[in-house]
């Protein structure tokens, strides 16, 4: 499947989906020319500068997928090299979702255990004339680089004899001078027509605390100086990273050559961008820090993180990963069909129960007042060894408002004055009455059942056309419910007006809590994480905020609403 693909209509999900993709085609013609002596060594990179979301999953089901399939090995890397923005917090969180994910790191490291390395090629390099120190500040280094379309300028320090420079990088480490007056540099080509190679600084002065070498550092190896040749001390056969990267892939190349060190090979293939979703953990850290959403695991969040508690099983999201493939092009997956992937698999595994989210009473009136019948509910359709369990049914129930409608509309077959409908489990009723508070709302519905219709079976053969869901209002236990929509009111967040930020894209909707549902009593004790399908809302699952004799539910996703459509379809041809 093609990552341009737009819709989620006709997506084919094995268990595991094992297709083939450009990457693995790479890997198979390797393994058949015995270019790595038959290895297969990968890693995912992650920097630890926030939580993990959606897009690094991609990047994750690829780099330890493709090496589980051919018997390989995966590294779990933190490229620590920006000690200014990395933090424990993230690291603790990355290995959680790593985890949680399903898969098992082989080898841990970081990129800081390998400072003393780069620090002895750094010299190596400066030996053999290929670096050099350069007083240009960051703006003058700038200033210097040219563009796309003009050559750069030499620097003047540019030839400044190797004892010198080895001095100069020696006192640079030892503290001598200021953050920022001085960097080591490549000394590759300042015409090149990439960018990245125009003298790329390798080292720059700065006195930070980072998160594992403390303050042993006052010079940090800039990301591009460290990434590949990671890579090679690590032994990495198939290095794969998004697309952004392939312009840097020369400079890897570059250094890997001069230092005569392994060679790795980098992959590029596409980030995933997702409908109505900010995959950048910039914009997700500014979320958090303005407070506009709930935490990094606020279930709204793309990350590893929100979507676990949101309800997401790690199933559905690695057989989604699996599903979207990776390609060489840029392109945007809908929402959809990741929750496509999440109601499929939970589907499966998901117990079925009855959940009253806006609750309407209602009185069977010819109900005996204190009799309880226990009906038999299944737990689950698609798996008959799921059971089934007890629920109870009484005189006074609650059901949906949305079930109940005083003048229906055309195509509404629920309940109203008149009408008989099913109560799913239980029996026939009919309506027969309405009462109403001051603002003339129905806050209460009066019904009549009938006793030969146990089970919702009629005996009689006569047919209604809904059956409607209910809760015993003697039995239930009460919940708050937190129901969620897209985090951005736009497709794409990014597609600004003029002069604002990504932010006037959130959308003010995307958070209604409801509290006071009702919910089977079976649910009384559901524990933090526990996954259910509300009978015609959806799956929820129980949130981490819930406590004892407090139950909250989120909405991981929606059942498709077939009415919702429905009615939508009149509004628009009125
Ligand atoms: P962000 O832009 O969100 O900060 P990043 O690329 O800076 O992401 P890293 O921690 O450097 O984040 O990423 C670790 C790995 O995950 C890299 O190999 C990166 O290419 C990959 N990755 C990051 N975002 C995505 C994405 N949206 N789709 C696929 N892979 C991704
Ligand atoms: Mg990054």
């Amino acid at each position: 499947m093609s990552t341009n693909c737009k819709t989620e209509g006709g997506v084919d999900t094995p268990a595991e989906p094992r297709s083939s993709n450009f990457i693995r085609d790479i890997i198979l013609d390797d393994l058949k020319a015995n270019k790595y002596a038959g290895q297969v060594q990968t890693r995912f990179p992650p920097e630890p500068n926030g939580y993990l979301h959606i897009g690094h999953a991609k990047a994750i089901c690829l780099d330890f997928g493709l090496a589980d399939e051919f018997g390989g090995r995966t590294n779990l890397r933190f490229d620590d090299t920006n000690p200014s923005k990395e933090e424990t917090e993230y690291v603790d969180s990355i290995m959680a979702d790593v985890r949680w994910l399903g898969f098992e790191w082989d080898g841990l490291f970081y990129a800081s255990d390998y400072f003393d390395q780069l620090y002895a090629w750094a010299v190596q390099l400066i030996q053999a004339g290929k670096a050099y120190v350069c007083d240009l500040s960051a703006e003058e280094i700038r200033q210097h680089r040219g563009t796309l379309t003009q050559p750069g300028k030499d620097s003047p320090y540019r030839n400044r004899p190797a004892a010198e420079n080895l001095d100069l990088f020696a006192r640079m480490r030892g503290g001598e001078f200021p953050d920022g007056s001085r960097t080591l540099r490549a000394k590759i080509d300042m015409a090149s027509p990439n960018l990245n190679l125009r003298d790329p600084v390798m080292y720059r002065i700065l006195r930070a605390e980072h998160h594992r070498t403390g303050n042993k550092w006052c010079i940090y190896p800039m990301y591009d100086y460290a990434h590949g040749q990671s890579d090679s001390i690590e032994r990495i056969t198939h290095s794969m990273c998004t697309l952004e990267f392939e312009d840097h892939r020369p400079l890897y190349n570059w250094f890997i050559q001069h230092l005569g060190i392994f060679p790795s090979q980098q992959i590029e293939f596409d980030r995933l961008n997702l409908t109505y979703t900010l995959l950048s953990k910039r914009k997700l850290l500014q979320l958090v820090e303005e407070g506009r959403v709930n935490g990094w695991d606020d279930p709204r969040m793309p990350t590893i993180s929100g979507i676990r508690r949101r309800g997401y099983t790690p199933e559905a999201v690695r057989n989604f990963c699996g599903a979207i493939g990776v390609s060489k092009t840029h392109g945007s997956i809908e929402l959809a069909m990741l929750e496509h992937f999440v109601r499929e698999d939970l589907n499966k595994r998901a117990p079925l129960v009855m959940a009253v989210l806006r609750p309407l009473k209602v009185v069977i009136d010819n109900y005996p007042e204190n009799q309880v019948e226990e009906m038999d509910a299944v737990n689950n359709p698609e798996d008959a060894s799921a059971g089934t369990r007890k629920a109870p049914f009484s005189q006074v129930l609650y059901i949906e408002q949305d079930d109940f409608r005083e003048d229906p509309p055309k195509q509404y077959y629920r309940l109203s004055p008149g009408r008989e409908v099913r109560l799913r489990y239980g029996y026939l009723i009919t309506c027969t009455s309405v009462v109403k508070n001051e603002q003339g709302e129905v806050v209460e519905v009066h019904c009549t059942y009938d006793p030969a219709t146990r089970g919702g079976n009629t005996p009689d053969g006569r047919k209604v056309k809904a059956t409607i869901h209910w809760v015993s209002a003697a039995h239930a236990v009460e919940a708050e419910v937190r129901l969620y929509e897209t985090l951005f009111t736009q497709e794409d967040p990014n597609q600004l007006p003029e002069g604002q930020d990504f932010t006037a894209n959130l959308n003010p909707n995307s958070l209604e809590r409801l509290t006071r549902c009702k919910l089977e009593p079976s649910l009384a004790n559901a524990a933090v994480g526990s996954r259910y399908q509300f009978e015609r809302l959806g799956y929820f699952c129980v949130d981490p905020a819930s406590g004892p004799g407090k139950l909250v539910f989120n909405r991981t996703v929606a059942l498709k609403d077939t009415w919702a459509k429905i009615e939508k379809g009149q509004r628009g041809k009125n």
